[in-house]
C-alpha cells in the first residue's frame, strides 16, 4: 500500500497543520467505514466544537466526503478512497464498503439518452449483513 503524507496534504489546500486535524485526517484515512462526527470525537480526543470545525473545513477542502444515508445521520470519508458504494444492513445497522463501480458505463448512457452531464452519482445497498441472516 502505498504510504502518504497528511502534512503535504494539507498544505496543498492551504490548511494549518494541527495536531488535532492530522489525527481526524489519519482515522478517516483509515476507516474501513464512513464515519459519524461523534465516533471521530472518540478516537481523536479532542472537543466537539473543534472536531465539527476540523471535519467542515476538511469538506470544504475537498478531502472529506459527507455521506447521508437514511437514518439522518451525517458520516465522513476519506475522499481519496476508489470508488465505491456501501451497503447498509437494515438489523443492526453494519455499513460496509462495496469495491468497485460499474456505474461509468450507465452515467454514459444516461447523458446520450436525456442529453445531460452526470457529474456524480450516490447508490447505497440495503439488506441483512451475513450475521443477521442468521
Ligand atoms: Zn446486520
Ligand atoms: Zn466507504
Ligand atoms: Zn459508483
Amino acid at each position: 500500500m502505498q504510504t502518504h503524507d497528511c502534512k503535504k496534504e494539507l498544505h496543498t489546500v492551504a490548511l494549518k497543520v494541527t495536531p488535532v486535524r492530522l489525527k481526524v485526517l489519519d482515522v478517516l484515512e483509515h476507516a474501513d467505514v464512513p464515519l459519524d462526527a461523534a465516533t471521530i470525537k472518540g478516537r481523536v480526543n479532542a472537543d466537539k466544537v473543534t472536531v465539527f470545525r476540523i471535519l467542515n473545513s476538511l469538506t470544504e477542502k475537498g478531502l472529506l466526503k459527507p455521506i447521508q444515508f437514511n437514518d439522518g445521520k451525517l458520516r465522513y470519508e476519506y475522499a481519496g478512497k476508489p470508488k465505491h458504494h456501501h451497503f447498509i444492513c437494515e438489523n443492526c445497522g453494519k455499513i460496509i464498503d462495496v469495491e468497485g463501480c460499474t456505474i461509468g458505463i450507465l452515467e454514459k448512457d444516461i447523458e446520450k439518452e436525456k442529453g445531460v452531464l452526470v457529474k456524480r452519482h450516490s447508490l447505497e445497498f440495503f439488506g441483512l449483513c451475513a450475521d443477521c441472516q442468521n
